[in-house]
This record gives structure tokens, sequence and C-alpha cells, in this order.
């Protein structure tokens, strides 16, 4: 069973051993849809107790609500991290191109768009000019990424950066 939506233009690969990624198996226009996610929506109390594997396959969609993907997963559960992405989220759980994306380039996009607790925190080595080094729950909080993400970030998260900003 697949609980997600993938682009018919992505395609799974490897980037290295065990490390695998989503790659434009054609050329995406900016705005196209890349990817909706699916599965179960769950609390953080549950989140904790879950197998590794589907905590690595979610992503927080409210205040304290992550959306998992049950089982293995498939290609859109493994579009990975950038710090320098080119794609961003339209709501909670679709994935739109931030730009044109070729052939043959992997598709990401930031975890600050999505993330606001510490449920998923890593060091980057994604090799950007933007590179944080670290990716943690509190990324959002960043002005910077305020506008370089405008219109991309998570309804909940938009809803606190307004609050910080008093509009
Ligand atoms: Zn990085």
């Amino acid at each position: 069973m697949e609980y997600n939506y993938s682009s018919p233009k992505l395609t799974a690969r490897t980037i290295r051993e065990g490390m695998y990624g989503a790659f434009a198996s054609q050329a995406i226009e900016a705005g196209e849809l890349v990817a909706v996610w699916g599965g179960r929506v769950v609390q953080w109390e549950e989140y904790k107790s879950l197998p590794v594997i589907e905590q690595m396959h979610s992503i927080q969609v409210e205040e304290g609500l992550y959306l998992v993907t049950p089982g293995m997963g498939d290609t859109a559960d493994l579009i990975n991290h950038s710090c320098s992405p080119n794609c961003g989220l339209r709501g909670q759980i679709a994935l739109v191109a931030l730009r044109d994306i070729p052939a043959g380039e992997e598709v990401t996009f930031d975890y600050a768009m999505c993330d606001g607790s510490p449920y998923d925190e890593f060091d980057c080595d994604c090799g950007s000019i933007h590179c944080r080094g670290r990716v943690t729950g509190q990324d959002w909080r960043l002005p910077e990424l305020w506008a370089r993400y405008a219109g991309y970030f998570s309804p909940y998260l938009q809803r606190r950066i307004d609050q910080i900003r008093g509009s």
C-alpha cells in the first residue's frame, strides 16, 4: 500500500551505501507539485514509541502532531534535507518546486519549513553555502529563513512566525 503521492518525474536513487534520495528523472518546473505525504497523524507520546524507520518517515504538521507514513515508505519518503533546497511546502503535506529543477538533480527541501520541535535533529553536510551545520527544531526562528522561504513554511510555523513579527 502506498500512502504518499510522488510525481511520476521522481525516482529513488542510492546516494551512498544506506543513504537514499529522490531525484528528478525529468525536468520539473517551478511551482510544480512534487509530492504529497500521507499516513497517520499521531501525538508526541505515540510518536516517541514508534520504530525509528517510521520516525524518519514523518513530518510535523501542527503543534504536537506528526504525520507518519507506516511501513518502509516509498519515493516521497526519501526526500532529503538541504540548507539550499529546490522545493518547499505548500500547506502541511504537499511539496512543490521552488524553481526549475533539471533532470538528474536531487529533490530536497529544508526541514526548517516543517520542524517546530526537536524530533529530527542532525548534523548537516549538504555542502551548500547556506549550510547551517546542524539542523534543529528551532531553525524556523531564523529571520533569514523567513525571507528566503516566504510562503513555504508549514501553516503552524507561519502562525508562530507571524506572532513573533507581531503581524
Ligand atoms: Zn546543510
